[in-house]
């Protein structure tokens, strides 16, 4: 690996939000390594610009050869997904408690700079999420704690693992409470997609099909708040060059209910669709929004691109995704 002092580290940069980050590190000029447990033909975005390496970072030793004469490491890996697979595989999304673990030792150990680690909106108390009309949650509702069983747990513990390396070994750590990203090149099929890239599909596979129908998990009427890809890329970096010790909110206050996310995506799809809802399926806390307050106060911003603008992008990329897989099929049929 190269030896240059100011590369980035870029951990789980085959994932939807890695993958966007090292775009934009090298747009800037940055070097960039990045680094994830997938084949590289499986990342979402590959920079031949970029020092690319897989490595399962679980391992102490993968970590020290990850970080070895890095400058600065964005962690972004995890064993995650949406409400589908993080309540269906807690033992996996727990694990990734070895990632950051064995990042910050690695870290601390090469002297880095500055460490960024990616949490989550899922480490807020169940208790304050019950209704749909929901007070936005503030960076201190954290505590007492409840957070989301398996990966919200383990997100709250590697979030206090960042703040014990910075007070006792001095290691620089920023954490952001990411809500709910979406945009292009992420997941839109297989278990792990969240809501925004699923409705696309839906709405997409019922257009192509001609089948008029879309199932919504739940009753329609949980609420959440999405933060397109270019803002959590804009927030993450001002973050992490930020004075910002405590974990802070990084996430859209535009609230908006899962039935009003289908009329968005029916809107730009230009079609109506019978609605059926699946009152078993998992659907996470009835309701959940980011207060702002904190970073408008701490950076003067917040995120502010709006759904309808960043699901019109994510809508055409999921299209010609869809589009192309199945010219393949014919292609081999
Ligand atoms: P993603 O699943 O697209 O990316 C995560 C990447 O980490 C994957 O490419 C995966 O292969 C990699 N990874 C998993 N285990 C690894 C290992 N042992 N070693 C190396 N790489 C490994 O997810 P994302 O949406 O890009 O999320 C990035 C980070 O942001 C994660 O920590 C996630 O928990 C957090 N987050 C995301 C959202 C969101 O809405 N996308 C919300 C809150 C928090």
């Amino acid at each position: 690996m190269s030896d240059c002092e100011d590369i980035i580290l870029v951990a789980g940069a085959g994932g939807f939000i890695g993958g966007h980050l090292v775009n934009r590190l090298l747009e800037r000029g940055h070097k960039v390594r990045a680094v994830d447990i997938k084949p590289v033909a499986e990342w979402y975005q590959l920079f031949p610009a970029a020092e690319n390496h897989v490595l399962d970072l679980k391992s102490l030793a993968n970590c020290r050869t990850a970080v070895a004469g890095a400058a600065r490491v964005y962690n972004l890996a995890a064993d995650m997904g949406g409400m589908g697979f993080i309540e269906t595989h807690k033992a996996e999304c727990m694990l990734s408690v070895l990632i950051n673990t064995h990042l910050l030792m690695a870290a601390r150990e090469a002297g880095v700079d500055r460490f960024f680690y990616a949490s989550s909106a899922c480490v807020y108390a169940a208790d304050k999420q019950t209704n749909a009309d929901v007070t936005a949650l503030k960076e201190e509702d954290a505590y007492p704690a409840m957070a989301e069983d398996g990966y919200g747990w383990e997100k709250l513990f590697s979030e206090r693992m960042c703040r014990h390396f910075r007070e006792d070994y001095g290691v620089t750590t920023r954490v952001a409470r990411y809500h709910n990203v979406y945009g292009p090149n992420g997941t839109y099929d297989g278990g792990r997609e969240k809501a925004p890239a699923a409705m696309c599909r839906k709405v997409i596979e019922a257009k192509l099909s001609g089948r008029h129908a879309i199932e919504i998990w739940g009753d329609g009427e949980q609420t959440r708040s999405f933060m397109y890809i270019d803002d959590c890329l804009t927030g993450t970096m001002a973050i992490m060059a930020s004075g910002i010790v405590d974990p802070i909110n990084l996430g859209s206050a535009q609230l908006v209910s899962i039935n009003q996310l289908v009329d968005i995506v029916e809107n730009i799809a230009g079609i109506k669709l019978k609605r059926s809802y699946n009152l078993g399926a998992p659907k996470g806390v009835r309701g959940r929004n980011s207060d702002n307050t904190l970073i408008q106060k701490k950076l003067g911003w917040e995120p502010s691109i709006r759904l309808e603008d960043g699901m019109e992008q994510t809508y055409r990329w999921i299209w010609d995704q869809i589009a192309a897989g199945k010219a393949e099929r014919k292609l081999a049929s």
